[in-house]
């Protein structure tokens, strides 16, 4: 059975580039007769509030999406979480720090695609593994994987480049897992054929794809689509002015109206879809 997903973190409120993300996920899996599946990444229990994953089930069905099976918790596969990077620790891939942002941007030689590089301060340090951060030794876990490619259905075949990050946090200070392994983990437990999201998670596909090849796990296709951006060119965030779907639907808009325009690509006044790929 075809699957796709949309996995949002109940760090916020949905907003419209949320809806146009969970659309292209739905509509990807409807059109093939597969299944769309609703994951709540909720790893993070300092910043996902549990009031917010009933906003999104709401927003959801407001937009007249609907989702195959129950709604999965990223929060009830912790154990999975941690098994896969005590692995990867056994093979020493991992690496413990305690660096902070201010240490990392001071010391880093070049930009990654979130902000500064990791310049690998603490590989070769003897470092107090109590609170600390796990990196993966970037370079190593090419040395045994050899050249890796993915494939993504609107950008072409790609060669995986994970290197681009510098060692990345695969677990953060005091939480069992971080993003990378979690949603690495979860597509495959998840059966997940295709990963749909926006273009600004596209670099992040390279750390999943060599983190699918250490854990020998299937290898899905990707479909990163465009961005919504605003009037400014800049993405639409959570945590700036742009509109919640909630506040959308207690003004009694109609959502399955809202999620046609989206399909037509109409957007409200000064919104409209990034042209660059990371746009
Ligand atoms: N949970 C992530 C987010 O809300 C997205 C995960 C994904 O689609 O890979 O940004």
């Amino acid at each position: 059975m075809f699957r796709t997903r949309f996995a949002p973190s109940p760090n916020g409120l949905l907003h419209l580039g949320h809806a146009y993300a969970a659309i292209v996920a739905h509509d990807l899996a409807r059109e093939q007769g597969g299944e769309f599946l609703l994951r709540i990444e909720d790893i993070d229990g300092a910043s996902s509030r549990e009031e917010l994953v009933k906003e999104i089930l709401e927003d959801l069905a407001w937009l007249g999406l609907s989702w195959d099976g129950p709604v999965i918790r990223q929060s009830a596969r912790l154990s999975d979480h941690t098994a896969a990077v005590d692995r990867l620790k056994q093979r020493g891939l991992l690496y413990p720090c305690h660096c902070t942002r201010g240490e990392i941007a001071a010391a880093s030689l070049r930009m990654g695609p979130d902000g500064p590089a990791y310049p690998g301060t603490c590989k070769n340090r003897d470092v107090d593994p109590d609170g600390a951060a796990w990196r993966i030794d970037i370079a190593k876990a090419l040395e045994q994987t050899g050249e890796l490619q993915w494939d993504d259905a609107i950008a072409g075949p790609q060669v995986a480049t994970p290197d681009i990050f510098g060692d990345v946090v695969l677990v953060r200070k005091h939480l069992p897992a971080g993003y990378h392994i979690a949603v690495t983990l979860d597509d495959a437990t998840d059966a997940i054929d295709l990963v749909t999201r926006g273009t600004d998670l596209f670099a992040a596909s390279h750390i999943h794809r060599l983190l699918q090849e250490l854990l020998g796990l299937p290898v899905p296709r990707w479909h990163h689509h465009r961005l919504l951006i605003d009037a400014d060119g800049r993405k639409l965030a959570k945590r700036r002015d742009s509109p919640s779907l909630s506040d959308q639907r207690r003004a009694g808009e109609d959502g399955s109206a809202l999620a046609d325009a989206l399909r037509a690509d109409i957007f409200p006044a000064g919104i409209s879809l990034a042209k660059a790929l990371n746009g």
